[in-house]
């Protein structure tokens, strides 16, 4: 790839994180891939740490260029930052900055990507260097949002 374009891009993501009554956190994430992968690639979405990660101080699920984010361990590295008492939106930024900084690939691919995060206070954040990143909450007494483009929030 030269680089990323919209139509050229990892897209079909579903990631979620969670905190129950009992303080339990959870995280998980599907993929619908990278465009232009070999066939048989695993990529980031299953894997611990990378697509996805969890422990008691927060949850994280993690889209994008897999390579990158299995590179950088991004689900992890954004629960570490909000386990030491970060705000969780300004450690998904954080991250992905850090991935777009550290990782290059042949022919200058972008290293973007998005993460949402959850600590076990109840603060959730996200954070992506994609154009636009669907993404949505709910916490009880709460009103369900949902938004798409980088500044709008329903
Ligand atoms: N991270 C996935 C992959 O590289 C793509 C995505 O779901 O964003 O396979």
């Amino acid at each position: 790839l030269q680089s990323e374009s919209e139509e050229d891009a990892p897209r079909g993501t579903v990631g979620c994180v969670a905190l129950d009554q009992a303080g339990r956190l959870a995280a998980a994430t599907s993929t619908g891939g990278s465009p232009r992968t070999r066939a048989g690639r695993i990529g980031d979405a299953p894997i611990v740490g990378a697509g996805f990660f969890a422990d008691g101080a927060a949850a994280a699920s993690s889209t994008g260029w897999g390579e990158s984010i299995l590179t950088v361990q991004l689900a992890a590295r954004t629960c570490a930052g909000v386990g030491a008492g970060f705000d969780p939106g300004a450690c998904a930024g954080r991250e992905l900055d850090v991935m777009n900084e550290r990782v290059r690939w042949r022919n200058e691919m972008a290293s973007t990507g998005g993460v949402i995060v959850l600590g076990a206070d109840g603060r959730g954040g996200w954070g992506f260097t994609t154009s636009r990143m669907a993404r949505g909450g709910w916490a009880q007494g709460h009103h369900p949002w949902s938004a798409v483009d980088p500044f709008s929030e329903a």
